[in-house]
């Protein structure tokens, strides 16, 4: 073990954690993560400043789910999956910063993404492994970038060697704060911006929203938004920062957690949740050696070009959560008997069917992958917008299909603690069997599907799924602008007698 991060005097390394040597050297365990978060950030939940991100109530069950993803690298069963040997470099690295170059890779990304959904049922849509999409997109795309900026591609290269050799976990930092949309993009007044340009640092004044999990994780990537046409220049800003960063104050949302749910009564609550929050930058200095692009308005444009590695690892999960939702749908009707009924059956199906097009796109859009010219694949981007425009579209009508199909099962639940009581246990225990399933073991799966349907922890996700990588209407527009099929108009142009 040494002491070779905050001894290195990178920006981005603001913490001071022993890291692993050898073959670990690019990895780190659950208690190295949870030890990387005590930097000296400035996080402030329900009104008060938290000295210590891992231990406050509200976000401390999510860090340590994000631990025992940490802790599975170095777990002989899961060790192949979660981690990957670098190609390039021969090294062991966490399988999220692995650059895909062959399909081979986009598998292993694919099957890292799926081991993540299923201890987390994928409600953090920021895990660990989803950290490095902007580098990765950065790389892929760094013909677009290099053309303006030839001093960027760098400085990304260090950013993904910095990344992957210390295994940081990275938060998008896109959306500007929500204000009057009447004024104009210059006149907006928390728009994150350049005050300052000093040489080897930019200060920067204003502020950035959503920034999930950021005070869960190391570092964030700043970027903007679509459409960027008329930002103003100084708000033209590609960085990446760390999330102890001085000056920066990281304003939480009320948590969904209490961090006193049980894993009986609360079977996903009880594993936390990743916080939303607003990052508040109070004339805070970004270094140089970070800033990818600025006041470039060519770069300013392609959020959405950039993005398409990121959207890809999104579906990969949104595919993976909705499996889990048709085995749940099946085991709802298999714990309540009523899986003869066809009305029932179609519902079931409804959820099959929303599971099996959603893979369908992660699948099709990985045999379509072309790489780039910098030779990093990145799977077909219309199949991908299609299929998630139709995932986050239709989840609502899944969330309710899987209530309809609970019934009375969501609100008959009993906590564990009136359940052993011996006045009504035994009745309990009597009276709600299910077919084929004990009556505790049924009350345990409701209690599932109200976590994941009905609890402010599921609303929050569900909005999240929503909104994330932008909602449905900016999908659409994106959809339009990329699918292209000059055979299929040159057939209609024929049909018609076009000369
Ligand atoms: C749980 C959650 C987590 C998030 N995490 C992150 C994160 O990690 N990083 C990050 O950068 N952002 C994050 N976001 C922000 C998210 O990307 C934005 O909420 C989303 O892109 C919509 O932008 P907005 O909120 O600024 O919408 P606004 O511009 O404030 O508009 C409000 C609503 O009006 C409608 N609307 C406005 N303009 C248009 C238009 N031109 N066309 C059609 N409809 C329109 C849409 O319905 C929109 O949702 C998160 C949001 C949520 C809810």
């Amino acid at each position: 073990m040494d002491e070779r991060s905050a001894a290195s005097g990178d920006f981005l390394l603001g913490h001071r954690v022993p890291e692993n040597e050898g073959e670990d050297a690019c990895l780190r365990t659950g208690e190295q993560y949870r030890q990387s978060l005590r930097d000296g950030r400035r996080v402030i939940v329900d009104g008060e400043e938290v000295e210590d991100v891992t231990v406050q109530p509200g976000l401390k069950a999510g860090i340590d789910t994000f631990a025992a993803l940490f802790d599975a690298q170095f777990d002989p069963d899961a060790r192949d999956v979660t981690t990957s040997v670098d190609p390039a470099t021969g090294r062991r690295i966490a399988t999220g910063w692995l650059v895909p170059r062959r399909l081979e890779d986009l598998a292993r990304h694919d099957a890292q993404i799926r081991f993540s959904t299923h201890r987390t049922l994928g409600v953090f849509g920021r895990p660990p492994d989803y950290g490095p999409v902007k580098a990765i997109g950065f790389l892929a795309f760094r013909h677009l970038i290099e053309r303006d900026e030839p001093e960027a591609m760098e400085k990304i290269e260090r950013f993904l060697e910095v990344g992957a050799s210390h295994n940081l976990i990275s938060a998008d930092v896109i959306i500007d704060v929500q204000a009057n949309r009447k004024l104009s993009k210059a006149e907006m007044p928390g728009r994150l911006r350049v005050v300052e340009e000093r040489p080897d640092t930019l200060v920067v004044y204003g502020a950035k929203a959503g920034n999930t999990m950021m005070p869960q994780g190391n570092i964030g990537t700043i970027s903007m938004p679509p459409p960027a046409r008329d930002i103003p220049e100084e708000c033209m800003l590609w960085a990446a920062v760390p999330a102890n960063l001085a000056g920066l104050t990281l304003v939480c949302r009320e948590p969904v957690t209490s961090g006193r749910e049980t894993r009986v009564d609360h079977p996903i609550t009880a594993a936390g949740e990743e916080i939303d929050c607003l990052a508040l930058y109070d004339h805070v200095e970004i270094s140089r050696d970070y800033v990818f692009s600025y006041r470039n308005r060519g770069i300013a444009t392609i959020y959405t070009t950039l993005g398409r590695f990121a959207f890809w690892k999104i579906i990969c999960r949104l595919s993976h959560r909705a499996e889990l939702f048709a085995a749940t749908a099946q085991m709802i009707v298999n714990a309540l008997g009523t899986d003869h009924v066809p009305a029932v059956r179609a519902m079931v199906a409804d959820v099959i069917h929303y599971a099996k097009l959603i893979r369908a796109c992660v699948l099709a859009s990985m045999e379509q992958a072309a790489p780039t010219p910098s030779g990093v694949l990145i799977p077909e981007a219309s199949l991908v917008t299609a299929g998630r425009l139709y995932a986050i579209e239709q989840y609502p009508k899944i969330m309710q299909v899987l209530r309809d199909l609970s019934g009375q099962g969501l609100i008959s639940r009993v906590p564990e603690s009136t359940w052993m009581r011996s006045d009504v246990g035994a009745m309990l225990d009597e009276f709600l069997p299910g077919h084929d399933v004990g009556a505790r073991d049924k009350n345990r799966l409701f209690n599932l599907v109200w976590d994941l349907t009905c609890s402010g922890h599921g609303l929050r996700t569900a909005l999240f799924e929503a909104l994330n990588a932008t909602p449905a209407p900016a999908l659409r527009e994106d959809l339009y602008r990329i699918h292209d099929n000059p055979e299929a108009r040159a057939v209609i142009g024929e049909l018609a007698g076009f000369g």
